[in-house]
């Protein structure tokens, strides 16, 4: 079905039913009904503004912490992950666009001799990403470094805001109650305040955490990272599942991985969405039935059944 929606001068890439198990770490879901990948921030802003006012857009970086069910988006979804200019210095502060990824922010962090954002290399997701999860590992999450961002809004307007005006905790991140907003808004940039350190230690604190994640996460094969939030402090998603015996619990092609249990892979991409969500409910079910604990999830789950 052609688009009914006559789009003007825009640059990037506009299609229809785009797989978005071709945009996901988990390689399963089903189509977004329109797809743009804007060639950058002045694109996403014209795109935005041409869209109706009731149109349900979901935001991508990476999809490396996204479930999309096999009806899929009916709606837009915006690939932020590409539409992004270099990370660069602006006033003693790093500027980042949403749609650069994570290890290049902590890269170019190391280069400018510039410490805390080392864990950020571990982050297979963008700045977008990171700041709406408020993502982080080995004892540095986003929102700790965050100096301030700009939002942009459903017709494409910009809008500085400070760390003040947001709520921020383990993964979670959400506008102020009190904080003025006319809707729906998302991330465009981030600027990251961060303090001096030392380039050759950064690198060496970079390859030690990669070392680390190799040993320990099953990075070979397609996943979304940690699929339940920690339920508290000491008490781990993964332990808990594995004391469950659920490792290697299959479903379709998907499984519980036996590197770490708190993890689902999906090998080849052969199991579908509806494999790993069924899965993701049956691990609740089970932790829930034989540890009295509810997990809750990390990764977002979007869109329809088929
Ligand atoms: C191997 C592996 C290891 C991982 N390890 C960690 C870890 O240690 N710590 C951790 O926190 N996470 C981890 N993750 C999860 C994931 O990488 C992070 O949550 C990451 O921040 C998601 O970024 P993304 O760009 O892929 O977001 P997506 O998966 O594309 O989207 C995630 C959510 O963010 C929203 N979003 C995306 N871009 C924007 C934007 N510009 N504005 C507003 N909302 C937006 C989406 O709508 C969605 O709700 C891991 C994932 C994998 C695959």
């Amino acid at each position: 079905m052609a688009d009914p929606i006559q789009f003007h001068g825009l640059r990037g890439q506009l299609r229809e039913n785009e797989p978005m198990s071709r945009h996901v770490s988990w390689r399963a879901g089903g189509p977004a009904r329109r797809f743009f990948a804007p060639a950058d921030l002045e694109d996403l802003s014209l795109f935005l503004g041409q869209l109706p006012e009731d149109e349900p857009v979901l935001f991508v970086g990476l999809g490396s912490n996204l479930l999309v069910r096999e009806g899929g988006w009916r709606g837009t979804v915006v690939m932020m992950y590409g539409a992004a200019r270099a990370p660069r210095m602006e006033e003693g502060l790093l500027y980042a666009e949403a749609g650069v990824a994570c290890p290049k922010v902590a890269r170019f962090a190391a280069d400018q001799n510039l410490g805390s954002a080392e864990w950020m290399t571990g982050i297979p997701g963008t700045v977008g990403g990171a700041l709406a999860m408020n993502a982080g590992c080995y004892g540095g999450e986003t929102w700790d470094i965050v100096e301030r961002v700009v939002t942009i809004n459903r017709r494409g307007q910009l809008r500085r805001r400070g760390k003040e005006e947001f709520e921020f905790g383990y993964r979670h991140l959400e506008l102020k109650s009190d904080v003025a907003s006319d809707g729906d808004e998302w991330f465009a940039s981030a600027h990251f305040r961060l303090p001096e350190g030392d380039r050759e230690e950064s690198r060496e604190i970079m390859k030690a955490l990669l070392t680390k994640r190799r040993a320990s996460q099953p990075l070979q094969l397609p996943n979304a990272g940690s699929v339940f939030r920690n339920p508290s402090e000491g008490k781990t998603a993964a332990r808990l599942i594995q004391a469950c015996g659920l490792k290697r619990l299959e479903k379709g092609g998907a499984r519980v991985s036996e590197k770490h249990a708190n993890f689902i892979v999906n090998p080849g991409g052969a199991g579908s969405a509806a494999d790993i969500e069924w899965l993701i409910e049956h691990i609740q079910q089970k932790v829930e039935e034989d540890k009295g604990v509810r997990l809750m999830t990390e990764v977002k789950i979007v869109g329809d059944p088929a």
